[in-house]
């Protein structure tokens, strides 16, 4: 019988965030906050990632569990596959010192063992040092004599042209140089770990910046509990540090904030005031120079986009935002609306970027402002698509040209009432400007689910009612653009 393995790769990295983090997680698991479908989607992304990475070394004997509960067998299996002279390995699961590893591959090369471990991002990360540090460490430990450890990453600059190739697909960067200063701490933060989880009591450990760094813990909704819905840690463009000095001088709600001291720029301190004095602030002149810089017809537009590790379609990179929808309201001056609209077949051999482009050149003509919400995005991807389409280059920098920003108003605090709560996001502003409309009627409520949802559906992951969730597509980007009509008829309204 096998020792029962204290800790396993994951939880040593919590423990290293955080050691309630690693208590709570093996304690009380059941206080763990749900996990959101978007982070659900970026791990079924990352185990896609691991698989297909195995094709860089192929034919390799599987060492995987028959389930997530019978991990020694893999611990086992490894074992066996080393003695019978297997030289590539998929998910080698080593335990030693109590510390359960699995690795993504391990080769065995002339030279030797080499591990490999797959990230689906597109840079090694210092968590992904410590996280190949303790794998080395528990590897070499089971007599493996590794000669390299490396970590498999995304190459962002991939462009696809044809089927995959993961050869450039894949970057690999050997770590062992960048590991070998943790190796002598190892066994020390594995004995302090196992120490804690025998604990009859929970680490008394206290929220701080560590929360969020490297990751955002899955424990927040138990221990930030006593943080108010709005607090200071809703002051909007304050760093981090100075909020959680605030909160060990015992500063929590706006009330307990010293107006006087000076740790709050002008924008800050208005958003303070707003709540305390529930007041609004409307800089009218501004907004005045701001609505009378537009020039009719107003074409409200707002784009949504997807992007993937692996790319699906030709001539484009991974993680890059593809556009795939888009809602066009078009303002007249005499206050009459039309609605356009453009959704993309959620198919893998359809690239949908000409089609959207040549519709949205048609459908915003030729005169009138074209109003969206962060410039940067929609401005950022029409570049895309100038870069990928020469040959409308002319037609798209006169749509880039007619862009403005609605942003604007509420990013500058010309416009802000104490419902914004220190936020200028469309979704923020909506309710507080147009109290009877929200998103909250939606089935799909936000940009990232929008994304999430077209992505599984192109790469045919998607489960659910197909056309309603079309349906709930439409609906969401166009109540974006509908909102963005509203704001600005209330902005219009104050002067
Ligand atoms: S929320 Fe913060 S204090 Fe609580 S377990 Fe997580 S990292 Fe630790």
């Amino acid at each position: 019988m096998m020792e029962k393995y204290a800790l396993s790769k994951s939880t040593f990295i919590r423990g290293l965030q955080c050691k309630k983090k690693l208590y709570l997680y093996k304690h009380h698991y059941n206080l763990k906050d749900n996990i959101s479908p978007q982070s659900q989607a970026i791990f079924n992304q990352g185990s896609k990632v691991g698989i297909l990475a195995q094709d860089l070394f192929p034919n390799g004997a599987d060492a995987s569990p028959s389930s997530h509960f019978k991990i020694q067998e893999s611990v086992v299996k490894t074992k066996e596959f080393i003695e019978n002279g297997e030289t590539i390995i998929y998910e080698a699961t080593f335990q030693f010192n109590g510390v359960l590893v699995a690795l993504d591959v391990l080769v065995k090369q002339k030279d030797g063992w080499k591990a490999y471990e797959v990230k689906s991002s597109s840079r090694v990360s210092d968590t992904n040092i410590k996280d190949a540090a303790i794998q080395y460490y528990t590897i070499i430990n089971c007599g493996i004599k590794l000669k390299d450890i490396s970590i498999i990453h995304i190459n962002s600059q991939y462009v696809k042209d044809g089927d995959i190739n993961i050869q450039k697909l894949f970057t690999i960067e050997s770590v062992s140089n960048r590991i070998q200063q943790l190796l002598p701490e190892i066994p020390k933060q594995i004995e302090e770990f196992k120490k804690v989880l025998l604990n009859k009591s929970v680490p008394d450990i206290g929220i701080g910046e560590h929360c969020s760094k490297p990751y955002n813990c899955d424990f927040k909704g138990h221990c930030w509990k006593h943080i108010p819905e709005y607090s200071i840690f809703d002051i909007s463009g304050l760093r981090n540090p100075k909020k959680f000095k605030l909160y060990e001088n015992g500063v929590i709600n706006f009330e307990q904030i010293d107006l006087h001291s000076s740790y709050l720029n002008p924008n800050q301190l208005l958003q303070v005031n707003s709540e305390l004095e529930n007041k609004s602030f409307i800089d009218k002149p501004k907004i005045k120079d701001f609505i009378e810089d537009l020039n009719y017809p107003l074409y409200f537009l707002d784009f949504e986009t997807m992007s993937t590790a692996v790319p699906i379609f030709n001539y484009s990179r991974p993680y890059q935002q593809l556009v795939f929808q888009y809602s066009l309201h078009i303002l007249n001056v005499d206050n009459q609306i039309t609605h356009h609209q453009y959704l993309a077949e959620s198919n893998p051999n359809i690239d949908p970027r000409k089609t959207f482009t040549k519709r949205l050149i048609k459908e915003c003509g030729n005169t009138g402002d074209i109003i969206v919400y962060n410039i940067s995005f929609e401005r950022g991807k029409l570049e895309d698509l100038i870069n990928l389409y020469p040959e409308y280059k002319t037609k798209l920098n006169k749509v880039i040209a007619r862009l403005k920003d609605l942003a604007v108003p509420f990013k500058k605090k010309w416009y802000y009432v104490p419902e914004m709560k220190g936020n200028y996001t469309i979704k923020a502003v909506l309710p507080a400007l147009v109290p009877n409309m929200s998103y909250l009627d939606l089935e799909i409520k936000e940009g990232e689910t929008a994304s999430t949802t077209f992505g599984l559906m192109v790469n045919g992951q998607f489960k659910g009612d197909y056309n309603k969730t079309r349906e709930a597509l439409l609906e969401y980007c166009k109540r974006d653009t509908l909102a963005m009509v509203e704001i600005y008829s209330v902005l219009k309204k104050i002067l």
